[in-house]
């Protein structure tokens, strides 16, 4: 299929991706390769997720230009999945800013610009036009544009195959993206006074070493959770 590579812009030929890149996916296949634990509505059963599906998105150099970031961060984050869980708070890893920061950038773009039906309700508004610039010029920004964190869950296996489309949210004032996937929380700090968030908030960019904060839950735990964070208009 040729058209507008998201990225780039250009008049392409379009590969056929993932919303999210196809690492994250990984989890969330059983040992015969069936997807699953996957639903937008965690009061009904499982069924097959459209986050799941494929979409003409970006053109093969733009897939090239994310799969170096992509590359470094599964790498990362299977060495912090590799740490024992022994009722610690979380880990602080060394790790390459510019990478990953533009890693987390792409997953929320990513979101943002598929046209997937379990995407639709989900914008960054303003904001996604800024990240694809970053994403086009590998340019990570300041620490403040933009941050994130991703807490790993301990405990629960439902968390590890999950995989939900993100959902917008107040936390303490300030607006904030999260969602789940691989294993972690991801949580993006979207307000445009992202000038006052805490420095003591460990976010990408914010210490030298990436803090990685560890969420001890368990399945029944985890499924209350998603639960309580999902907005009324999601549940369709
Ligand atoms: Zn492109």
């Amino acid at each position: 299929m040729i058209g507008p590579c998201a990225l780039c812009q250009h008049e392409r030929k379009l590969c056929r991706s993932h919303v999210l890149p196809e690492f994250m996916y990984a989890k969330s296949y059983d040992e015969n390769g069936t997807f699953i634990s996957l639903s937008s509505h965690p009061q009904r059963k499982p069924r097959p997720f459209q986050v799941g599906a494929r979409e003409h998105m970006l053109c093969s150099e733009c897939e090239g230009r994310l799969s170096v970031y992509e590359a470094y961060s599964a790498d990362l984050l299977r060495s912090i999945d590799a740490i024992p869980y022994q009722g610690q708070k979380g880990a602080e890893v060394e790790y390459d800013y510019h990478r990953f920061k533009l890693f987390g950038l792409s997953l929320l773009w990513r979101s943002h610009v598929s046209r997937l039906h379990d995407y639709q309700r989900f914008s960054v508004g303003p904001l996604a036009e800024d990240m694809r610039r970053m994403l086009l010029a590998d340019d990570p920004g300041s620490a403040r544009m933009c941050p994130f964190t991703a807490a790993r869950f301990v405990g629960s296996e439902a968390a590890q195959h999950t995989i939900h489309v993100p959902v917008n949210l107040k936390l303490n004032g300030q607006h904030v993206v999260f969602f789940p996937a691989f294993g972690y929380q991801w949580l993006f700090v979207t307000s445009r006074r992202s000038h006052s968030i805490p420095d003591s908030w460990p976010l990408v960019g914010f210490t030298d070493k990436l803090v990685v904060p560890f969420e001890p839950t368990t399945d029944a735990r985890f499924m209350a959770w998603l639960k309580s964070k999902m907005t009324p208009d999601l549940l369709n």
